[in-house]
């Protein structure tokens, strides 16, 4: 297995709307330094190729069904794996995010955009290639991508395997059947063996029914995906492909995320000058406002605001905190509606909470360093970074047990306490009062600093590199490359 093309409609550091931007920054590179030779395909967004303007056009695609020419970018390298843009103005330079406009809408041509990232990534994938480097796998992320196991299909002579990896089902790009065409598909793929989905077209059914092998981002939601519940529609289709489908945790970026080492935060620290993280928590507590000094237990959230998150319950703890000692610090962005209800939460309890709204990843570094404890109550999560950076932190981490916050944290109790393998608190029932609870265990907790020591000190020593996860993405691709010589 020597090569690669990793398809991701996030460029860090310049588009990047959660976990799978984290993913495309480490992944391709832990992959060459395994001596994989991984290079990156993604959409020539106007600020990257801005921000790049020695790229070089490598090669140009006729216009095809609906879709308008365009240029292949070779344009400098993601931590040191080459990247490829595709470069189609009309697509690409727009202002807002990789999906949707400034106003938080989708743009109505998605399907168009991301169909033309992954015909192009088949092509590339394929004897039609016109780059002399030719990938024996096709890693696909998410449905932006998913459409590629599809056009690969319709290739001629032989081509890469395909790989597609699912970071969040829930974004599933359905699209209305009359995108077929545009799309540049055969009427006999709209078919239940095909890309066919309830009368309508999904990338992401369509790649999980045409890739050789499927990852998802921990073993845990590789499970829930396979029930009713979590399957979200592609549970049945999901459960037939049992056997080609794992779960691999996604490591983290342990140089960005170095306590020992990061300049973002106000003092730096390991285990053995834990002491110093208290500067951390002055300087958060200034940030935001908060009262300052020890007596309270500071909890920290940076997230996405969205239901999925389970920020809702954040704002019903926040409200309930009563006469608890403890202080909240939210960072996030997103439901309009938990903006409002966060911002709010604030006002009334100035000193107690605070809220920034934003993306601001310099923050986001402080407040795993400044706070206590870390919460991260989702309602599904299918790897989750954050609970990890917590753990390196010394900030145990308040979790749901689902998907990949079940996978790495584990749960203080007598048990684990003195087998040595706690590390955080986590809770089943999805409700704000086992939110609640849980908080008032971790509080108990902290108030024991030798428990809590116990607790921070095993999350430290804790390994989440990406070199382990490349390892197995490795065994993925030779597995599925096994399955095509069949
Ligand atoms: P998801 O991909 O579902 O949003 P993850 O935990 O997998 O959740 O990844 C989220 C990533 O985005 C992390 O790197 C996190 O630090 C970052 N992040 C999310 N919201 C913010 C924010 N408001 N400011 C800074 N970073 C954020």
């Amino acid at each position: 297995m020597h090569r690669v093309l990793f398809v991701s409609p996030e460029i860090p550091p310049w588009v990047k709307s959660g976990g799978l931007g984290d993913v495309t920054a480490a992944l391709p590179a832990a992959l060459r330094a395994s001596s994989v030779d991984t290079r990156v395909l993604a959409p020539g967004y106007g600020v990257a190729l801005e921000a790049l303007p020695g790229a070089v056009c490598v090669a140009q695609f006729d216009a095809h069904a609906a879709f308008p020419a365009c240029r292949l970018m070779s344009a400098g390298d993601v931590n040191g794996a080459p990247l490829l843009l595709l470069d189609c103005p009309e697509y690409f330079r727009r202002p807002g995010t990789a999906y949707q406009d400034s106003a938080f809408a989708d743009w109505p041509d998605n399907h168009l955009r991301f169909g033309l990232l992954s015909r192009v990534a088949a092509i590339l994938g394929s004897a039609a290639s016109p780059l002399a480097w030719r990938p024996d796998v096709v890693h696909c992320n998410d449905w932006p991508t998913a459409l590629a196991p599809a056009y690969l299909r319709l290739a001629e002579g032989a081509h890469a395997v395909s790989v597609v990896a699912i970071h969040n089902l829930s974004h599933q790009g359905v699209f209305d059947a009359a995108t077929l065409h545009p799309l540049g598909l055969p009427l006999s793929m709209f078919a239940i063996d095909g890309v066919e989905y309830y009368g309508k077209l999904s990338f992401l059914k369509a790649g999980i029914f045409y890739a050789q092998r499927l990852v998802t981002v921990s073993p845990t939601y590789a499970r829930e995906i396979q029930t009713e519940e979590g399957g979200q529609g592609l549970g049945g289709l999901l459960r037939g492909r049992q056997r080609e489908l794992i779960g691999i945790l996604n490591g983290i970026d342990t140089k960005v995320w170095n306590p020992a080492m990061d300049r973002r935060i106000a003092h730096t620290y390991d285990f053995s000058t834990i002491a110093r993280k208290s500067v951390n928590k002055l300087a958060l507590q200034r940030r935001f406002g908060l009262e300052l000094g020890e007596e309270r237990m500071l909890l920290g959230v940076v997230s996405r605001l969205a239901h999925q998150k389970g920020i809702d319950w954040v704002v019903g703890l926040g409200g309930a905190l009563g006469n608890l000692p403890v202080q909240l610090a939210v960072l996030g962005s997103g439901e309009k509606e938990l903006e409002e209800d966060l911002t709010a939460l604030a006002q009334m309890h100035r000193g107690r909470i605070g809220v920034v709204i934003g993306f601001d990843e310099v923050l986001a570094h402080l407040i795993e360093a400044g706070c206590d404890a870390f919460l991260m109550p989702s309602r599904f999560e299918p790897c989750g970074l954050n609970q990890m950076y917590s753990l390196r932190y010394g900030t145990p981490p308040i979790v749901r047990a689902t998907g990949g916050l079940a996978d790495t944290v584990v749960d203080c109790d007598r048990t684990t306490l003195a087998a040595g393998t706690a590390n955080g608190f986590s809770f089943v029932e999805p409700s704000m009062a086992a939110l609640l609870a849980t908080v008032r265990r971790a509080l108990d907790a902290w108030n024991t600093p030798t428990v809590w020591r116990t607790l921070q000190k095993r999350g430290m020593s804790l390994d989440f590199s990406w070199s382990a996860s490349a390892q197995r993405y490795l065994s993925v691709y030779q597995a599925a490359a096994r399955d095509s010589h069949l």
